[in-house]
């Protein structure tokens, strides 16, 4: 991710597209900053850190310029980069653990975390306080990823 010095406001809506292979996406904060980003950037799980790679800043920078060249003469002021968990489907897992009585799942969010934040904790609550939601949440199963089991390997798996 990189965020310029605060420029006139003038990127309303959010700038998506795939330029070879990759997604960047650019958007302005009404307070003038731009932000973009086009991962990914190089990660230590052992640590727990992740690292940008200034390569991917300067190139996600040379298409930025191309689709807005206003920011031309504007500081890239920040760059950062982070660890989230990714799942295969890239959607999360939402739903009670059909394995831990009162656990309750909510991860896996595939870079939407944020923007699925809000809906995220009302269905949690609902799951929480009233043991069920009114929302369809049946596609984010942890289940759409077990593997079939014989009877026999599900007897073993759950005196484990
Ligand atoms: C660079 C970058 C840009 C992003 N941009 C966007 C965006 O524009 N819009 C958007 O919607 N999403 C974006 N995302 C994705 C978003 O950040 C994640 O989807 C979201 O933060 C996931 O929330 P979470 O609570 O599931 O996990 P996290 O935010 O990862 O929180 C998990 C927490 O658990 C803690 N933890 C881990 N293990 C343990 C343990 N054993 N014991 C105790 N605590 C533990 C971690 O320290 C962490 O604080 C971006 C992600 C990155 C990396």
């Amino acid at each position: 991710m990189v965020v310029s010095e605060p420029l006139p406001y003038r990127i309303r809506g959010t700038v998506d597209c795939e330029v070879g292979g990759r997604y960047l996406y650019i958007r302005q904060i009404p307070r003038g900053n731009v932000l973009f980003g086009r991962g990914p950037g190089r990660v230590d799980l052992e640590a727990e850190r992740a690292f940008v790679i200034p390569q991917n800043t300067f190139n996600a920078s040379n298409i930025a310029l191309g689709l807005v060249p206003f920011l031309k003469p504007y500081h890239i002021i920040r760059t950062w980069s982070g660890i989230e968990g990714k799942m295969p489907d890239s959607l999360p897992v939402l739903d009670f653990s059909p394995r831990v009585p009162g656990l309750i799942h909510a991860f896996g969010f595939s870079g939407h975390g944020f923007q699925l934040g809000p809906g995220t904790g009302a269905v949690l609550a609902e799951l929480a306080l009233d043991g069920r939601t009114g929302t369809n949440i049946v596609g984010f199963q942890i289940g759409r990823f077990a593997k079939e089991l014989t009877t026999q390997q599900l007897a073993e798996e759950r005196s484990a």
